[in-house]
């Protein structure tokens, strides 16, 4: 039986047994610290050679009782090393990066050479040098059947995931291969993508980081460059994208967004949602709000998709309604109700906008004053100091006041649930609107009743649909729009959304670097 290398004592003849607590040294580096051993051992253990190469109890231990305390001993010690990790029967190796790098991504067909550290400061940097397995085929870098040789190119070093937060560069000369199927071709690198000089690995690593961080934060923490970090994201949308599965897709939400500033026709975009009650994503996203556009974007999403759908949900925005009629018409067409309401709140602000123009100055203008989130906010979640503000204004008998009723009266049309009466009620509601002589709420009103049909068709649809299906997923591009990426072109802004909102596939690393 062998004994841990952790109670190797440093002095076996001389001068007895140790007494005191064994600790890590230089002759013994994996020794741990264990509790000293007890005294009637200590006169026991005389001489104990320990320090072979093989060590064995022998010496003083003659005595049965006194083997049985210091196996129990040693075996204590043993445990913890075990729980150290330390292996106890074969001496220490030291560990190094090529055995990490060994452990984590191997690469078949290939080893690494070397592992050196360059430079001092904030210049270091690991090189690793990888050099191909002598013994195995290099394979065609289109269909990865192993070929025969043809000649060496320059060196080229990729960006690898960072050990310690010390920058890893991968160093190798890649070979042709003379393929019989594709000619001449470089060999088939399985850490790089194409010219990226960026290892995948890392560029898996950027980009999930650059999900829970910005993007310039991302640079930042791990001393790469915006760049890189965008590239990197780049390639793994591309990659989610060319491996994403559209199926079972029954409802779909389409919607412009504004992005960038001012109301050109050039600041808005075009998404698309699946908004099915398992899965809410964005599909796609495209520049501006035209017909073209949303023509586009079903065509991306394929004519299975498009003539698979039970459900579109849209806003009344002309252009969309008149492609959907035309290219999904089999599918019930719903307006959101998010839309609805977002279109009366930006009646009530209307007339709050114009009338407190109209009243500056004078005294009953002092009931409009900060309170446009009360009247934009439902009425039912104002409280407080607020509600009384809102009731004084009511009071006052001012145009918002009669315009925040209005708004306020007809929540009750979403609790319907026969479309008959839900017609009646919106009937109702915007005979009153049409006299109510302001002139934001009779837009509202016209244009409810022009869209009657489709708007009714939310109770032919309802118990399938949640009731702002688009409003989640607004919100979250807008929470990514705003979050400071720096998003100077539209193509990063593309890359970013579908990147947080895709919910897309992303490729299997060997080993899970974050
Ligand atoms: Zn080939």
């Amino acid at each position: 039986m062998g004994y841990p290398r952790a109670f190797v004592l440093a002095h076996s003849g001389a001068s007895g047994v140790r007494s005191g607590p064994i600790t890590p040294s230089a002759r013994c580096p994996a020794a741990i610290a264990v509790p000293p051993l007890p005294r009637i051992l200590r006169s026991e253990m005389r001489c104990y050679p320990l320090a072979a190469r093989r060590p064995r109890v022998g010496g003083g231990l003659r005595r049965e009782s006194a083997g049985r305390k210091i196996g129990a001993w040693l075996a204590f010690g043993a445990a913890a090393n075990i729980e150290a990790g330390v292996k106890t029967e074969t001496p220490t190796t030291q560990l190094t990066v090529k055995a990490i790098l060994n452990r984590v991504q191997r690469f078949a067909g290939f080893v690494y050479r070397s592992v050196v550290l360059r430079g001092e400061g904030r210049d270091t940097c690991i090189e690793v040098h990888v050099e191909p397995h002598a013994g195995m085929h290099c394979r065609c870098g289109k269909c990865l059947r192993p070929c025969p040789g043809y000649d060496t190119l320059d060196e080229r070093s990729w960006l690898f995931v960072p050990l310690w937060n010390i920058p890893v560069w991968l160093h190798y000369a890649p070979r042709r291969v003379e393929c019989p199927i594709h000619g001449v071709v470089v060999e088939h690198l399985p850490w790089s993508d194409g010219k990226r000089p960026i290892a995948t690995a890392m560029m898996g690593f950027l980009a999930q980081w650059a999900r829970r961080l910005s993007w310039r934060e991302t640079a930042r923490v791990f001393r790469t460059s915006w760049e890189a970090v965008y590239r990197s994201v780049e390639w793994f949308v591309e990659w989610g994208l060319a491996h994403r599965e559209l199926r079972d897709i029954a409802a779909i939400g389409i919607d412009e967004i504004h992005w960038g500033k001012g109301r050109r026709g050039a600041n808005f975009l075009t998404v698309i949602y699946q908004v099915d009650a398992h899965r809410r994503r964005l599909l796609w996203v495209g520049p501006r709000r035209t017909q073209a556009s949303l023509r586009r974007g079903l065509q991306a999403l394929g004519p299975e998709v498009v003539h698979g759908l039970r459900f579109v949900c849209s806003d009344m925005w002309k252009p969309y309604l008149q492609v959907i009629a035309k290219q999904a018409a089999q599918a019930l067409h719903v307006l959101d109700r998010f839309h609805i309401v977002m279109h009366l709140n930006q009646a009530v602000d209307q007339v709050r906008r114009a009338e407190s123009g109209r009243l500056r100055g004078s005294a009953r203008a002092k009931h409009l004053k900060n309170m446009r989130w009360k009247l934009l906010r439902r009425g039912t979640r104002v409280r407080g100091y607020a509600r009384a503000q809102l009731r004084g204004l009511v009071a006052a008998k001012l145009a918002t006041g009669r315009a925040w009723l209005l708004k306020e009266i007809f929540q009750p049309f979403w609790r319907y649930k026969s479309p008959s009466w839900a017609q009646a009620f919106l009937r109702c509601w915007t005979t009153r609107a049409l006299r109510s002589r302001l002139e934001p709420m009779k837009k509202v009103a016209r244009m409810l009743r022009t869209h009657e049909p489709l708007l009714l068709n939310w109770f032919r649809a309802k118990g399938e649909l949640s009731s702002g299906v688009v409003e989640g997923l607004n919100n979250k591009i807008r929470v990514v729009t705003r979050r400071s990426y720096g998003f100077r072109t539209y193509r990063a802004m593309e890359v970013a959304l579908y990147h947080n909102l895709g919910h897309l596939p992303e490729p299997e690393f060997t080993h899970g670097f974050c």
